[in-house]
Order: structure tokens, then sequence, then C-alpha cells
């Protein structure tokens, strides 16, 4: 049986989806389109976003879908790419949470012959050589589409998707939050600096170096916490989740 959207074990997981969405829109990376989901642990089942744009989102805006697109709950319908979701956590088992947004950053390198590579620390979870680009035309609308982009998706963090946006994957919200700022950080960076001439790109190397010494993500998830405006942090403090950390 699966877990019912008014579950009481689904209320801090639902507030967290709802902080993660506003932390994306605040930081000027979703517009009135974008939706973040969360797997549901051991249910074949997701949350996300209903057919809203993310600023206005609420628990009341959520919705709760299987991995074939039943709909299982709370807010309808559900987003027109809900299939992005559905089928890369269908082939992504180590992948709990998924981020799929217009970024302009992730835009302008889904078009442009140079390959989005990491220049900063901040990506060296990126792949070295490029984020893949998934060069379907339209919206990803149905689980054939999604198993696609899956298959561009393969097993890294993040894809860009042609004249659209960006898919970006993680272990937890949290973490795939950030690794979505950081994707548009490393754009932004390496659009600057192709200005000048040939960037010098992190090496495998250098990214196993930046990762094995990366701090946890609990000091940057707290930082933009801490930007939202009041109501609209889900309940947590300006500093409730703040980790200490010895870096
Ligand atoms: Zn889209």
């Amino acid at each position: 049986m699966a877990t019912a959207f008014d579950a009481p074990e689904l209320a801090s997981l639902k507030r967290l989806l709802v902080t993660a969405h506003h932390i994306l829109d605040n930081e000027g990376i979703f517009d009135g389109y974008g939706h973040i989901s969360v797997r549901v642990p051991g249910d074949g089942a997701f949350l996300t976003l209903a057919r809203v744009s993310p600023r206005l989102v609420r628990e009341d805006t959520l919705i709760l879908l299987g991995l074939d697109g039943t709909y299982l709950g709370g807010a309808q319908p559900a987003p027109f790419e809900w299939p992005i979701h559905a089928e890369i956590l269908r082939a992504r088992p180590d992948v709990q949470c998924v981020a799929h947004t217009h970024s302009r950053w992730s835009a302008v390198f889904s078009v442009l012959p140079v390959p989005l590579r990491p220049v900063h620390q901040y990506a060296a979870f990126l792949p070295t050589m490029g984020v893949p680009v998934y060069r379907g035309a339209g919206l990803v609308t149905t689980p054939e589409q999604g198993a696609a982009l899956a298959a561009t998706l393969g097993t890294e963090a993040a894809a860009l998707l042609r004249h659209h946006g960006d898919v970006v994957v993680g272990s937890s919200v949290e973490e795939t939050v950030i690794r979505t700022l950081r994707l548009a950080w490393n754009g932004q960076i390496q659009h600057l600096a192709l200005q000048h001439g040939e960037p010098d790109y992190l090496g495998a190397e250098e990214c196993a170096a930046f990762t094995a010494a990366a701090r946890d993500i609990g000091r940057a998830w707290s930082y933009y916490l801490s930007r939202l405006p009041e109501g609209r942090r889900g309940g947590h403090g300006r500093d409730d989740s703040v980790v200490p950390s010895s870096s």
C-alpha cells in the first residue's frame, strides 16, 4: 500500500520540497516554470509540484505520483513534464531528488558548440569532458521522451536540454538544489572566461581532489535558506539547519 499524500511521515519531506522550490526561485534559477521531485522511500512514488509556478509552491500545491504517472494524491494536474522525474528516478536508484529548470546558463550552453565543463571547484561533480546534452525537441511529456533523457543523463549528475534548460540529480534534496545552483555558477564563470580565450578547465584528477576535499553542503544550504524572505523557509528558522563545519 503506497504512502498516502497526507501521511504524517511525508510532512517533513513536503516542507523540505517547498523550501527547495523557494530557494531556486529566490536565486533566479526558476522563472514561471520548473519543478523539483523527491522520491518517497520504498514506494515507487515521488512528490513534486503540481502545474503551478514554483514561486507559488505550498504543501497543498504538491502532488504525489507513481513512477508510471499514476495520480496518488495532492494537487492536480501533474506538471506537463512529470516523465522527466519518473523516468530518471526509475533509471537511477541512487538518485533521491531531481530538479528541472530553465536556467539561462544551461540554456546558453545547450546551444553552444562549447561543452559546459567544470572550471570552478564548486562544479567538480560535473563530467570533465562536458555535461551531456539531450537534443530532443519539445517538452518531455511522455515516458519515452523521459527515458531518452534519462539515457542521456546516464550516470552523471546533470544534463542539459537543448533550447530548454537542465536536469540535476542528487542523493538528497539539499544536494540537488546546491548542485543546481553550482551548475549555473559554473556556466556563468565559464561564459565569462570564454570571452578571453580558452579557459583552463579542471581535469579529472583535479576534480577528484576538490571532491575529496568537499565540505559538507549544510553550510551552503543554510546560506541560501537565510537569504529567503521570512515566511518562505518552510518552518525553518534562519539558523536552525546550520551544520557546524571545521572548514
Ligand atoms: Zn522544461
